[in-house]
């Protein structure tokens, strides 16, 4: 007994404190049959995930090796023979695990032994990663698609986690959950979803539960960070951030977009040409605009897709300050069982991405290289692309052109018959002539002067009354760099 408990404490005193990466191996033998043995590790201050992979030997001799886990405050979950790998974090947890705060000290890995014949023997080894970085990189273990291409989603969805509400089985309205609209999502041919529920946090955990079942359907965490001086997406965090704006937490934008770019998110502004007032308080984006940390805006919302309710004045107005900001759409839909122009789904963003996994996506749209299918068909394209100087560029990058060179454009337009192409751009530069699409799959060359200094040029699909079908992003011509690149 005194030498099991002087082992005991040899290994308490030997855990080592530190990010990273932790082996704890062990041996059980016939003595452990139906014990449970606990196996503790330090986790340091400022950890931001714990994540376990366990494996032992001996299961062709009916060994088995059930496992849980301690924090130094709380049980923290009991997956049994069920799952060789889990994580916990502060606001999700993979199933039979709970998400909360992990506090620094002695955790416990709880091992339990249903079965180990008496002449048996089971070598365990549990690997633990320790992250103390607040970067995720989503759900998904590997992209759920592999290959360079268009990939189509929704940046803007409501579930019952906040104002999302869908008709229970009674008739009553309920807080819709979010199943519903991952269905809805997935009825629709989307690749990848944003949930984006006002300042909380709470749908984390249903979307760690549901990705592996919408295993052809990407499901990116999003917050929409509702101020009374507009609304703003963040994409890809699932560590808290502040949303007091004016509040001693958040004193100005800048602390938001601090954390949002200390979490590797993506910021993009939601719907800024609404009004704001007693229609729909703080909607209206009336915060600082400059900030490049602010990369996307929400050109269509829902239905809106132009004048000026659209964000398509604010987006312009960017450009012509000489951002780089991308266009995306957001159907912002709080019902899944919506139909038309409000169901989910309507817009979609259509995004050039390496693969379809949640740093490509992300990616793929800090860089621009997306488009707004505004009735979020299943197939229609937007695509432009520019060549100088032996250099392509695609929308969203720049295109270094020198004095007095011309661009050679390129597009390709799909599931567009009978609609007009139309291009918009800065005020020096040519606007192209408009032209009618005749059949569902065209390709039209133009070129296109430069000018000194840097412009933007883009391109939209629009129907036979001027509504918008696709907005493309621009490419942005520096007439002043002799030198070729397209970052
Ligand atoms: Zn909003
Ligand atoms: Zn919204």
């Amino acid at each position: 007994m005194r030498a099991a408990w002087l082992a005991a404490l040899a290994a308490l005193s030997a855990t080592p404190a530190f990010a990273g990466t932790l082996t704890l191996t062990g041996v059980m033998t016939g003595a452990d049959h139906q014990t449970f043995r606990e196996v503790p590790f330090r986790v340091p201050a400022g950890t931001t995930a714990v994540t376990v992979e366990f494996a032992y030997t001996g299961k062709d001799e009916k060994s088995a090796i059930d496992l849980g886990l301690r924090d130094p405050q709380r049980f923290r979950g009991w997956s049994g023979g069920n799952k060789a790998r889990f994580t916990v974090t502060e606001t999700w947890a993979t199933p039979s695990y709970l998400p909360g705060p992990l506090p620094a000290g002695e955790w416990r890995l709880i091992l339990g032994v249903p079965n180990l014949r008496k002449d048996g023997r089971a070598e365990y080894t549990a690997k633990i990663t320790l992250n103390d970085s607040p970067v995720f990189h989503g759900f998904a273990e590997a992209p759920l698609k592999s290959g360079l291409g268009w990939y189509r989603g929704d940046l803007h969805l409501h579930t019952g986690h906040s104002d999302g509400s869908c008709a229970g089985r009674t008739g009553q309205r309920v807080p819709c959950p979010l199943f519903r609209t991952l269905e809805a999502a997935a009825g629709r041919g989307l690749d990848f979803v944003a949930v984006t529920e006002h300042n909380t946090t709470s749908h984390h955990q249903a979307l760690a539960e549901l990705q592996p079942l919408f295993g052809d359907l990407l499901l990116i965490p999003g917050r929409e960070i509702t101020t009374f001086r507009g609304h703003m997406n963040v994409l890809g965090v699932t560590a808290p951030l502040d949303f007091q704006l004016g509040a001693p937490r958040a004193p100005s934008l800048d602390t938001i977009l601090d954390q949002v770019a200390a979490a590797g998110g993506l910021a993009s502004v939601n719907h800024p040409g609404l009004p704001s007032g007693e229609v729909c308080m703080g909607c209206g984006w009336t915060a600082p605009t400059g900030d490049s940390r602010i990369q996307a805006v929400e050109v269509v919302n829902g239905a809106i897709s132009s004048g000026p309710l659209s964000g398509i004045g604010f987006w312009e107005a960017r450009l012509n300050e000489g951002r780089r900001i991308t266009a995306v759409g957001g159907s912002d839909n709080h019902d899944p069982a919506l139909a038309g122009d409000r169901a989910v789904g309507v817009p979609t963003t259509v995004v050039h991405a390496e693969n379809l996994s949640q740093d490509a996506i992300l990616a793929g749209l800090r860089a621009g290289h997306a488009f707004v299918d505004v009735q979020g068909s299943p197939d229609r394209l937007l695509d432009m692309t520019a060549e100088a100087n032996g250099v392509t560029a695609r929308m969203g990058d720049v295109l270094s052109l020198g004095p007095g060179k011309d661009a050679r454009l390129r597009l390709r337009v799909k599931g567009a018959a009978g609609g007009r192409l139309v291009f918009r751009a800065d005020a020096a530069t040519r606007v192209l002539e408009p032209r009618t699409l005749a059949g569902d799959d065209e390709t039209v060359d133009l070129a296109v002067a430069g000018a000194a200094g840097r412009h933007w040029l883009r391109a939209v699909v629009v129907d036979a009354d001027g509504r918008p079908w696709l907005i493309g992003n621009p490419i942005y011509l520096d007439g002043d760099q002799a030198a070729a690149s397209a970052p």
